[in-house]
């Protein structure tokens, strides 16, 4: 149950307006340590991220997730 859940997390993060965009394939995404990471579109869903969680797992972290939310509103 300890288990972060990314969803959430992304959620929180795209509600707490971290998220800001830059242009139309780039966001700012600040994180949970103050950090910003840059978020870029590469393509359609797919998407570049510079933190270690995504270079590592080379899967979506939440930085990527919650700029996927947030478009998944309209914001
Ligand atoms: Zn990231």
């Amino acid at each position: 149950m300890a288990k972060v859940d990314r969803n959430q997390e992304a959620l929180k993060i795209a509600m707490a307006g971290l998220v800001t965009s830059v242009s139309p394939w780039r966001w700012v995404v600040v994180g949970s340590n103050n950090k910003k990471y840059s978020v870029c579109m590469m393509a359609e869903n797919h998407y570049n991220c510079q933190c270690i969680d995504h270079k590592k797992n080379k899967h979506n972290c939440k930085h990527i997730k919650a700029v996927v939310a947030l478009k998944a509103i309209g914001a």
